[in-house]
């Protein structure tokens, strides 16, 4: 009996963008299951590509003259499948793209196994000359050389080997071991999991109350109402990461599968070792090292059942799990949760709550600053709601002092850290505790705001911050409103408008000035260029190498540093003014996020947030951590103008390579969209410039469809699919944006 398939070709053109029939080789039937990777002649030429089965059937369903082509070898990705490929329609269906490249999203891909080297480092001392060593640098204080030589000896036996990696010292340090002669480095191509844990010591500390009440709380919702996920909103520093360590052991024990989403940011040493500390070999982390290779043996280690537990970025999200039953997103209002550069566009939390529903299995999102799409659904009562309102063991949150940048200026202070920054850095060093400080940075962002009344120029229409272009207009990129620069504030006359343009590298020479004396370390996107230095920068700084470390947002997260007492945040305005809709959450995020960095061990600490805007609520509310507040303020505004949670927007980019057929498109699908519209209750925006006009020499334009019901936007991208479609794809490509985090 012949055997047939039905394959998506992968190539992302929206032409070929549905299923393929084959016929299955004699030799292969019963080898091709739904899911496998399979080569296949494809169009006239017979060219040979490769696809993903996605059915099989013994009738092809197609008229007897149709010639059926067969196919013609099999890369068994071996996955679960069913589950992965219903998943991954409905990512197509909610966000838009082609089936293929939501199969690529969702299916582990089989990438021929390139090794990667591994570095290892062993001690060519003998034990005695080492300890005389460790002796004379602990003398020196030369903290990092002796946590490198503890390393090594700890390792027990001769020759005392150990993974860089795992070392968590800095490359700067080895290498300068390896030139004094102490120690070889060498490279193997073979892998082994640096992390094998034998067993974790399933350790467990005793939870608080608050703590035993979220985790007993949850675990009720996990075994009665799974489909409803939770919401875990705990301050910084309240114990999240314990509460889920318990409820996941807890979940182990009923022979389900747990994934646990971190940022790739936070996802850093310590808190990997937090948990193959608990869970032993259990736990697999799939972080951004891994070849991918290495991530295709963890994938598959996954599927057939050897891992119960699986860490990482947003992808981790798609591990072929058999026995899922929880998915804990921690961080859950990160920006990085949505995928903003690759097509399907999708958001790991809804994508999460339809993975765990297909296995009857929970979501738990966890944040000391939800996201307002969370927070509104636990109000509805959408979601399940936890709180843990303490740090743990009670420590004090820090004592927040908001510094108006515009009585600096009065009083003739041009510099960048406020008198009350100074007096406070002053008194740190002197006390000898660390310092971080913190620009809120992200990109270029050309917004404008009068330095002496803060007032941020806006659009009428969107309530947006008009951004600076090149020709030297200011414009809103949702609506396309624009104006001329001002000369002058309409508000209050002063000549002294700018954008920010302060970098940590102008703060870092600002801080060698005024604090000759401090030894200041600095990250950002070029100290950071390689992946090893940003652990080592942290680990550095938490090594108390330096007294102060500058960064971008970079800093917030991660490490937990007990010796920080002051965070200093210099332009909290950067973010608040950003030109979308969202600028005043983020802002609110950053500065909660960073406020709690500070005092997080013995002594209690201080925050100083610098700004021209001292009175707006984001700024109010992170200073006293008052989540209601702020949400209470920022929801009326989100109802007020239909923006997300409160309302949807689709973001529709529209691509180009010549100007005119930019216009064509853009105009083309304005009609049509407003077509469309009379049937649906929308309102369609723009169109307007994207943020980058022109990139790779292609031109960008982007509409924007507001609308009260997620359903309604769907339906409309389906029909501008079908419209596209039919009208033979003119002028350039088109692509979607569901409740943008960014926007183009
Ligand atoms: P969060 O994830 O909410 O920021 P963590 O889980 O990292 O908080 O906890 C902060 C610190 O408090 C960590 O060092 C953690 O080990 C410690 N901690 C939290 N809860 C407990 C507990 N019940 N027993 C012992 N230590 C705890
Ligand atoms: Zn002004
Ligand atoms: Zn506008």
């Amino acid at each position: 009996m012949a055997e047939y398939a039905r394959i998506i070709i992968d190539i992302s053109l929206e032409k070929l963008d549905r299923p393929f029939t084959y016929r299955v080789p004699e030799e292969l039937e019963g080898k091709v299951r739904i899911g496998d990777q399979v080569q296949v002649p494809f169009g006239k030429g017979n060219r040979k590509l490769t696809g993903f089965v996605i059915g099989l059937a013994a009738e092809s369903g197609l008229s007897k003259d149709i010639p059926i082509k067969e196919l013609e070898g099999v890369l068994p990705s071996g996955s679960i499948t069913g589950q992965l490929i219903d998943l991954a329609r409905f990512m197509r269906q909610q966000y838009g793209g082609t089936m293929n490249q939501a199969l690529k999203t969702v299916l582990p891909m089989k990438t021929p196994a390139k090794e990667k080297q591994v570095q290892y480092v062993e001690l060519t001392l003998d034990r005695s000359r080492a300890q005389e060593l460790r002796t004379q640098w602990e003398k020196r204080h030369a903290v990092a050389k002796v946590r490198l030589l503890d390393a090594l000896l700890a390792e027990g036996e001769l020759p005392f080997t150990v993974i860089t990696t795992k070392l968590n010292v800095s490359s700067t340090v080895i290498r300068g071991f390896e030139k004094e002669g102490y120690v070889a480095i060498r490279s193997e191509r073979t892998y082994r999991n640096p992390m094998e844990f034998d067993k974790g010591n399933d350790y467990r500390p005793t939870l608080n109350e608050e703590q035993s009440r979220a985790v007993e709380g949850m675990y009720e919702n996990f075994e009665h109402s799974p489909k409803r996920p939770c919401l875990l909103h705990g301050v910084t520093g309240s114990g999240k990461t314990e509460v889920y360590m318990e409820l996941i052991s807890r979940v182990l024990k009923k022979d389900r599968q747990v994934i646990l989403l971190i940022p790739e940011i936070a996802l850093t040493y310590q808190t990997m070792m937090r948990f193959y500390h608990r869970f032993g070999k259990r736990v697999s982390v799939l972080h951004s090292r891994l070849s991918a290779g290495e991530r295709f043996d963890q994938l598959e280690r996954a599927r057939r059942g050897e891992i119960d537990i699986i860490i990482g970025p947003r992808s981790a999200l798609f591990a072929p799990f058999e026995r899922l039953g929880l998915i804990i997103i921690d961080e859950e209002h990160e920006g990085t949760y949505k995928s903003e550069d690759k097509i399907p566009r999708y958001h790991a939390r809804e994508t999460a709550i339809y993975r765990a529903a297909q296995m009857n299995g929970m979501v738990v999102l966890g944040s000391a600053t939800p996201s307002l799409e969370s927070f509104y659904k636990a109000q509805t009562g959408e979601y399940a709601y936890f709180s843990l309102q303490n740090r743990y063991q009670g420590r004090a949150l820090p004592t927040v002092s908001v510094v108006d940048l515009r009585e600096e200026l009065k009083a003739g202070n041009r510099s960048m850290f406020s008198r009350t920054l100074k007096e406070q850095i002053q008194d740190k060093l002197r006390k000898k505790q660390q310092i971080m400080l913190f620009l809120n940075r992200r990109g270029f962002t050309g917004a404008m705001s009068c330095r002496s009344c803060g007032t941020a120029f806006k659009c009428p229409n969107c309530d947006v911050s008009l951004t600076l272009h090149k020709d030297g207009k200011l414009k809103c990129h949702y609506c396309g409103y624009e104006i001329p620069k001002p000369k002058l504030c309409p508000v209050c006359g002063s000549k002294y408008i700018g954008g920010f343009s302060a970098g940590t590298q102008k703060v870092e020479d600002g801080l060698m000035k005024e604090f000759p004396e401090a030894r200041v370390l600095r990250m950002d996107a070029d100290t950071t260029r390689k992946k090893e230095s940003y652990e080592d920068i942290l680990s550095r700084f938490a090594n108390g190498e330096a007294d102060i470390l500058v960064g971008t947002q970079m800093i917030v997260k991660g490490h937990d540093f007990p010796n920080v007492t002051l965070v200093g945040i210099l332009a909290a305005d950067m973010s608040l003014i950003e030109d979308d809709f969202r600028g005043a959450e983020r802002t609110f995020q950053l500065l909660t996020q960073a406020a709690g960095r500070a005092g997080r061990g013995e002594h209690p600490g201080n925050v100083v947030i610098q700004t021209y805007q001292p009175e707006h609520y984001a700024i109010q509310t992170a200073a006293k951590q008052d989540y209601a507040g702020f949400f209470e303020e920022e929801i009326g505004f989100r109802k007020l103008l239909h923006y997300p949670p409160a309302g949807h927007l689709l973001l529709v980019l529209m691509k180009a390579e010549k100007e005119e057929d930019m216009e064509a498109l853009a105009q083309d699908m304005k009609q049509a969209t407003e077509t469309m519209g009379q049937k649906h209750p929308v309102v369609i925006i723009g169109p307007a410039d994207a943020r980058i006009r022109k990139l790779n020499s292609i031109y960008r334009k982007t509409l924007y469809i507001k609308a009260r019901n997620y359903d309604e936007l769907v339906a409309i991208k389906n029909e501008i699919e079908k419209y596209r479609e039919e009208s033979g794809y003119p002028y350039g490509s088109v692509s979607f944006d569901f409740d943008p985090i960014h926007g183009e």
